[in-house]
């Protein structure tokens, strides 16, 4: 087994491999060149009897992992939505482990508590949203408990079971996250009662005359409209709903349909002045939920969930057997009670050291670079005589097409091959769209120029239409 001494050795080489890994990029392509199984192939089927060096851990981590490794924090990772990070994160991440703590009562690590209580107020101010939050593994769980917390707040379901109540219905746009649909199937809303709004055609955001009128005549139903979730940056688009006017929409039928705002990605950017736009109607929703594991520059999981009454969410998920009591239980906040799990990593640590060593202006500077990158990119797609862009970028996101969506499809595949680039696809209004995503620690104005000529080269070398 490791000893004090190994474990300080490769530990320095761990840290300078790392801090070369964040500096240089990958050293090669930016997806593997690699088929299902043959990552498996090259290990060992069985564990080892006896306990092996670190030096051999070390090897086969540098020979047959990172051969099997997408590269997500290279500024040529331009798939999806970022998961960036940064090193002042991965120093926290490593304390953390070192800790080993787990921070599901506030006995069983105050400062776990108080340091998670206190970055969540930080991230709370600079959003402007003055609610009590919580650290969550992930949007879908954030949504998760957003979702529990509504139900319970009209049905007694967590005492008395899903049986004979109204018939509970929650309301997402033809662009809401899949999380949600998830969500709802987990906390036994069930697909059929699931309304999906439709969008608008040009820039995504959900028909809101279309959501009153089916919120309206499910109460004429007699069921029970009790969940809405619009998002502020959609998934295939960053598509930004009008959230004022939702909101509008439900209180003015009825104050228990919880308005959960989404903004998975795009909450990152109200830390802006000049994006705090996207926060407009949130104070009057019920919940709000971001990523710092997107956009944040905080290694993944670290997800920020706001609540404006944290009672209702401890309402839905508090649970204390009596070995889980404390004296201090009605002195300090347990965590366990805000969230799904019991056993809760020390996330706050990671969060605070990028808030500290980047400070409010550095985040700022960083998230203003990535909005001119794709302002700027969605420019020239916009001059070209062959691109078509799609949608309304507003923040590091570009979709764009070329005549059809084969040709869409082939210019993706043949940028990827190069393994110089990543992107992937949306299908918005039914059509192939390409987005690219700019959100990498590292991402420059360098990443801008490599793409546009990489794309002008793959596109010499498509055949050019008739
Ligand atoms: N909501 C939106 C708008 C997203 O784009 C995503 C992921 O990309 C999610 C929710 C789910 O995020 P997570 O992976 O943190 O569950």
């Amino acid at each position: 087994m490791m000893n004090a001494d190994e474990f300080r050795r490769l530990g320095y080489a761990a840290v300078d491999w790392i801090a070369d890994y964040h500096t240089l990029g990958a050293q090669g392509p930016v997806v593997p060149q690699v088929k299902p199984g043959d990552v498996t192939r090259s290990l060992e089927p069985h564990p080892p009897l006896v306990g092996e060096s670190g030096d051999a851990l070390f090897a086969d981590f540098k020979d047959k992992i990172l051969p099997g490794i997408t590269h997500w924090n290279d500024p040529r990772f331009m798939g999806y939505f970022p998961c960036n990070n940064s090193l002042p994160s991965v120093l926290g991440e490593m304390l953390t482990a070192g800790l080993g703590v787990n921070t599901f009562s506030w006995i069983t690590s105050p400062a776990g508590t108080e340091l998670e209580l206190l970055v969540m107020r930080w991230l709370g101010e600079m959003i402007d949203l003055p609610w009590a939050g919580v650290i969550q593994d992930t949007a879908s769980t954030a949504t998760l408990c957003a979702l529990l917390s509504a139900r319970e707040q009209v049905a007694p379901v967590n005492a008395e079971g899903l049986r004979g109540q109204q018939r509970l219905v929650c309301y997402v746009s033809d662009q809401t996250h899949s999380s949600v649909l998830k969500a709802a199937r987990i906390a036994g809303i069930g697909d059929e009662n699931v309304r999906v709004i439709p969008t608008h055609p040009v820039d995504f955001s959900m028909d809101v005359v279309a959501l009153e009128r089916a919120i309206d005549e499910d109460i004429r139903l007699g069921h029970k409209p009790f969940f809405v979730t619009p998002s502020v940056g959609t998934t295939a688009t960053t598509a930004v709903d009008d959230v004022p006017a939702i909101v509008r929409i439900c209180r003015a039928r009825n104050t228990d349909i919880w308005v959960h705002v989404d903004a998975a990605l795009a909450g990152s950017a109200a830390i802006l002045p000049e994006m705090r736009w996207l926060m407009a109607g949130v104070e009057q929703a019920d919940s709000f939920v971001f990523n710092p594991h997107k956009w944040m520059f905080t290694n993944f999981d670290c997800t920020a969930y706001f609540c404006k009454d944290k009672n209702k969410l401890k309402h839905a998920l508090s649970l204390t057997p009596e070995y889980l009591k404390t004296d201090v239980d009605d002195v300090a906040e347990n965590l366990r009670d805000w969230g799904i799990q019991l056993g809760r990593r020390f996330r706050a640590l990671k969060l605070w050291f990028v808030l500290r060593s980047f400070g409010v202006e550095g985040l700022q500077e960083k998230i203003r670079l990535h909005l001119a990158l794709a302002q700027e990119f969605a420019t020239r797609v916009k001059d070209h005589p062959r691109f078509e862009l799609v949608g309304n970028p507003r923040f590091n996101l570009v979709c764009f097409r070329l005549e059809s969506d084969m040709a869409t499809e082939t210019l993706m595949t043949a940028l990827n091959a190069t393994g110089e680039i990543f992107v992937t696809h949306a299908k918005l209004g039914g059509r192939y769209v390409i987005r690219v995503s700019f959100g990498q620690t590292h991402s420059g104005w360098d990443t801008l120029e490599k793409l546009w000529s990489l794309l002008g080269e793959t596109l010499r070398r498509q055949p050019q239409p008739a």
